[in-house]
């Protein structure tokens, strides 16, 4: 759906990012037998960065919480409810001028990636062990505030 935040802007890192107020995504994460296990989104090949996996989010609505947009692009990408997740901690990522926040969430019900219904965003969904992301292409931004997640999915 169209909203007037929709949009390219350039921060101060000169990134070109997605969502004039921001953006802000849902990691969710259970813990595993190996510690924790994220599920995460394998971005659509036509989306930016496609193919790279990351947490499912988007650009933030004007005057809307990271934790409701967050809440709203899950709800829009994987069909999860808010009442299958709590919210956790979260996590900003600030390059000045935009920013993404990362909320933390638990599955309040047992979440099957083929259970979910995906828009057209995701070419997939899975767990994956924190100790796996090496193996797989992660989204750039997701990457880059793993080390500030770490201390919150161990907490
Ligand atoms: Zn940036």
């Amino acid at each position: 759906m169209f909203s007037p935040t929709d949009g390219w802007v350039t921060c101060a890192l000169d990134h070109r990012h997605w969502g004039r107020v921001g953006a802000a995504g849902l990691l969710v994460h259970r813990a595993g037998v190996d510690g924790p296990e994220l599920l995460l989104q394998h971005r659509a090949l036509w989306s930016h960065h496609g193919g790279t996996w990351g947490t499912p989010g988007g650009a933030l609505h004007a005057g809307e919480s990271p934790e409701h947009g967050a809440l709203r692009e899950v709800q829009e990408e994987l069909g999860l409810l808010p009442a299958d997740l709590e919210l956790g901690p979260s996590s900003v990522d600030d390059h000045g001028g935009w920013s993404y926040t990362t909320v933390l969430a638990r599955p309040l019900r047992d979440i099957e990636p083929r259970d979910l219904a995906l828009d057209g965003e995701s070419d997939g969904v899975a767990w994956i062990a924190l100790g796996d992301l090496a193996s797989v292409p992660l989204h750039p931004g997701f990457e880059a505030s793993l080390h500030r997640l770490h201390d919150l999915l161990s907490a």
